[in-house]
């Protein structure tokens, strides 16, 4: 058993039972002798993983064969140009509701590979919220609109999705695909790398309507065609089988403990948690967001001075709190919670700052 509570942005905590049971599975996968990692992906062993993950994924979302599932390598990021390449032609434009650094990096690399365009942002209000309705300037037909349902470095979220008419909707899901229920019928193409509340890094999920993938271009590279994966069920080039198999065991533990209402629960109650410490610390704790944006997954915070932020990440640690410190590129405290971790790292989180600011306030 571990002995601290993992925090880490991504990777990140996976589900204990999981990680025991790829251990019990590792040396011998299903009496063949030998690890998944060393099968063919063209074994009938890593067929029925590739197939049990779609298929767990549509029950958990609901969907039915109007939806592809992919399994995909290159990460998020290599998403942020296979949006436009695919769904981007010439004299069109998508719209991006640029919400923090990750909605900003998928609206910079949209705009060197076609005409892309903030409908929104929010960077004057430092990234602690997302758009208004009435800040939102959709164009009059949009190839599509990008949004980041969960922003992993400023710790905002999406609590109702944006009204965008006919515009298809996409959402770069990251870092809370999978942590609340979901109608991903809203979405013409979600994707999210797999390193935070799905499993190991290595395998990005691509969630994308049939119909849409239809309309796609046909003049992307091979491999940056979603349509060469659909067609091949995931299966075109080596994928990486490991962080498939991974995947597949935090699916089935997501159904087994109840699917997604349940899951939202416990995690809907682990955040409170946490921002009841920041607002009942008389000021001490500052959260970035503001309430009506605040995380559920990233808990972003800070604290009267960048000194005691480093002691409060040294002593955290000292304490087995790990990974608590903000992205580089901003500071401050960051408490990733997703999905495995549990609500006892919480308590003892919370019951850590309390204690810290008495010390220190
Ligand atoms: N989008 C979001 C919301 C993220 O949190 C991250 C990674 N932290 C990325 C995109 C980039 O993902 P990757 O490292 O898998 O390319």
């Amino acid at each position: 058993m571990s002995n601290v509570y993992n925090f880490n942005a991504g990777p990140a905590i996976l589900p204990q039972p999981v990680l025991a049971q790829a251990q019990r599975e590792l040396l011998d996968y299903q009496g063949r002798g030998m690890s998944i990692m060393e099968m063919s992906h063209r074994s009938k062993e890593y067929e029925a993983i590739n197939n049990a993950a779609e298929a767990a994924f549509k029950r958990l979302l609901g969907l039915d064969d109007a939806y592809r599932v992919l399994f995909l390598q290159g990460g998020a990021s290599t998403q942020f140009a296979m949006v436009p390449l695919n769904f981007l032609p010439a004299g069109a434009v998508a719209d991006y509701l640029v919400t923090g650094a990750w909605a900003e990096k998928a609206y910079e690399e949209a705009g060197k590979l076609g005409q892309a365009r903030a409908a929104a942002s929010t960077k004057d209000a430092q990234y602690r919220r997302v758009p208004r309705a009435d800040e939102i300037e959709l164009s009059e037909s949009p190839a599509y609109v990008h949004i980041t349902s969960n922003e992993t470095i400023q710790g905002i979220q999406w609590h109702a999705w944006p009204e965008v008419r006919d515009g298809p909707l996409v959402a770069d899901m990251s870092s809370d695909i999978l942590s609340r229920p979901l109608d991903a019928t809203r979405f013409a193409l979600i994707y999210a790398g797999a390193q935070k509340n799905l499993g190991p890094a290595g395998a990005t999920v691509v969630i994308v309507r049939q119909s849409w993938l239809e309309q796609a271009s046909k003049s992307a590279p091979t491999m940056l065609r979603y349509a060469t994966h659909a067609k091949n069920n995931s299966l075109y080039n080596t994928p990486p089988v490991f962080a498939v198999y991974m995947l597949n065991l935090v699916l089935e533990w997501i159904e087994d403990g109840g699917g997604l209402a349940a899951i939202d629960e416990r995690n809907r109650h682990k955040a409170a948690t946490i921002y009841a410490a920041i607002d009942g610390s008389g000021g001490f704790y500052r959260g970035h967001a503001e309430p009506d944006s605040r995380s559920l997954m990233n808990v972003t915070f800070r604290l009267p001075s960048e000194e005691l932020e480093k002691r409060f990440v040294a002593e955290a640690s000292a304490s087995g709190m790990v990974g608590l410190g903000g992205h580089r590129s901003v500071g401050g405290i960051r408490a990733s919670i997703y999905n495995a971790m549990s609500q006892e790292g919480c308590d003892a989180l919370a019951g850590f700052m309390g204690e810290f600011a008495r010390k220190n306030g």
